[in-house]
């Protein structure tokens, strides 16, 4: 199989697109892109500091002006027709992306390659509903409300599917009237420089600017910088508290998607009538193992009846240990590595624990010490104690926790006994009982009956520790990258 060798614009080194040209690191530091599943350097990249980061900020703010005064319509045909250049060089994108975040390239990069497209063309056709309202105040005044963009928008994003989370941040910020600062993780950086690769020429100098390197330098630089008006972040919660501090300062308006410890709840109808098969499918896939549990939605704590827990569980495991776990970028492979060697180890801690503390493992387990690729095993614990580690935090591997309930209270109790809010999966085909729960979960995303992810126009985002607004659709846009503006105008009686 052919090692990928990616050739970075303006023939390597680069990293920062700035002002609409590829920028060289001030200091000539690079940063090293592995390929997870084979442990080898795919290239360098430049590693920016706060140099990049006020070179960017300021030409991102002479920017804005023009680009907040264009047609909403003319700012959304650009952004179709980036979805458009995403399309035609998906396939050399998803190998990118294979490579660099270890994710499988037949079950999960072509279809974030795809999926990124689509956020872009999503928000390109809707940019145009930046709509105010007016207030019918009588004769003698006129009164309305527009929608204004916040200015220059800070944007950090994890490695775990950067191009479909860049492209969020891109379109929200972007369809709004503002210009972008955009720092990718450091682990992944390629598919959004080729993103930016494919955007040039579209977007006016400044309107979209990419800093790569590292958190606690570039990307905490971008948090505090003084020019920022709006940040929006994506990834831990561990630093998501950072970067809030980082902004309070200032007033800066923010926005955070962080970690999830999500429940997925199975009551009996949903294994009866031949719908076993599905639904142990869909909790397979809520799981996320494709993508080796490194997703922010994943069910990762599976609460089943226990009137049902000898028929599902041993369908849940089949359908897991179906799953061919290899190179992400075999079009054979299901499941592919974990993004690097300190995340595998800390994967490792979490199961090792477990299994000292006496879990039953009905699947998989720890998993070797010092791979040759960080080629998770996909891990289904059983006889867990709700204060263990494994079940209270958010392991980012494919690891789920099983646990049986008697009553829909007690699915409650336990789905909501946990600081974060993003995610839900709830399979039953009892109309008042999916009211009745979809009501009482703490998420602020819930799949029924299907372990699916996130659609253009869904509303997405997470309460309690998960996170501070929403995005994926027109709405969040709106609330989060603009503010009201009322004007109201005394007019003159007619003549
Ligand atoms: P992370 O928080 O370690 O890093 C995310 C980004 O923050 C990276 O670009 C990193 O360089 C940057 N960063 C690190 N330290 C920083 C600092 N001090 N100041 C500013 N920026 C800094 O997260 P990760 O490990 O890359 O991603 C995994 C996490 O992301 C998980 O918790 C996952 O649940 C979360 N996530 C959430 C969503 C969502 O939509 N809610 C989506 C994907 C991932």
């Amino acid at each position: 199989m052919p090692l990928l060798d990616y050739t970075l614009p303006t023939d390597g080194l680069a990293g920062s697109y700035i002002n609409g040209a590829w920028h060289r690191p001030a200091d000539g530091r690079t940063l090293n892109i592995e390929n997870p599943s084979r442990r080898s350097t795919i290239c360098q990249v430049g590693r920016g500091t706060g140099i990049e980061i006020d070179l960017a900020v300021a030409a991102a703010k002479a920017a804005q002006p023009a680009w907040r005064a264009l047609a909403a319509s003319e700012r959304g045909a650009r952004l179709l027709e980036l979805g458009r250049r995403l399309e035609a060089n998906a396939e050399e994108i998803a190998r990118l992306l294979a490579a660099e975040t270890g994710n499988a390239i037949r079950t999960q990069s072509r279809g974030e390659a795809l999926g990124a497209a689509g956020v872009l063309k999503y928000y390109g056709g809707v940019a145009v509903e930046q709509k105010g309202e007016t207030l019918p105040l009588g004769p003698g005044l006129f009164s309305y409300t527009t929608r204004e963009p916040h200015g220059v928008v800070g944007s950090i994003i994890p490695w775990n599917s950067p191009l479909q989370l860049g492209a969020v941040k891109i379109s929200m910020a972007l369809a709004t009237g503002n210009c972008l600062v955009l720092k990718p993780a450091e682990d992944a950086p390629l598919a959004i420089l080729k993103l930016a690769e494919l955007a040039h020429g579209l977007f006016p100098p400044g309107v979209f600017n990419v800093v790569t390197g590292l958190g606690e330098e570039a990307g905490a630089c971008l948090a505090a910088h003084a020019g920022v008006d709006k940040v929006s972040f994506t990834g831990s919660s561990e630093v998501g508290r950072l970067v809030g501090h980082a902004t309070a300062d200032r007033i800066a308006k923010l926005t955070l998607e962080l970690g999830g410890k999500s429940p997925t709840i199975v009551f009996p109808d949903a294994v009866e009538n031949g719908r076993l098969d599905a639904t142990a499918q869909q909790v397979a896939n809520a799981m996320r193992f494709a993508r080796q549990g490194q997703s922010c939605t994943a069910g990762s704590r599976l609460f089943v009846h226990e009137n049902i827990w000898d028929v599902l569980m041993p369908e849940v495991v089949r359908k897991a240990a179906a799953l061919k776990v290899g190179d992400a970028l075999d079009d054979e492979a299901d499941v592919g590595a974990i993004i690097n060697a300190e995340r595998y180890e800390e994967v490792r801690r979490y199961v090792a624990e477990a299994e000292a503390q006496g879990a039953r493992f009905l699947l998989g387990g720890t998993p070797a010490a010092d791979p040759a690729g960080f080629h998770p095993l996909p891990t289904i614990v059983a006889g867990v104690d709700n204060g263990w580690r494994i079940v209270r935090e958010e392991v980012f591997g494919p690891v789920m926790v099983a646990i049986p309930f008697k009553s829909e209270a007690e699915a409650i109790a336990m789905a909501n006994d946990t600081h974060y809010g993003l995610a839900a999966f709830l399979f039953t085909h009892d109309a008042s009982r999916i009211m009745r729960m979809t009501r009482a979960l703490d998420a602020g995303w819930i799949q029924v009956n299907q372990g699916g992810g996130q659609i253009p126009g869904m509303s997405y985002g997470g309460t309690k520790q998960s996170g501070i607004g929403s995005e994926y659709s027109i709405e969040g846009a709106l609330e989060a990258y603009t503010y009201r503006k009322n004007v109201t105008v005394n007019v003159e009686a007619d003549q």
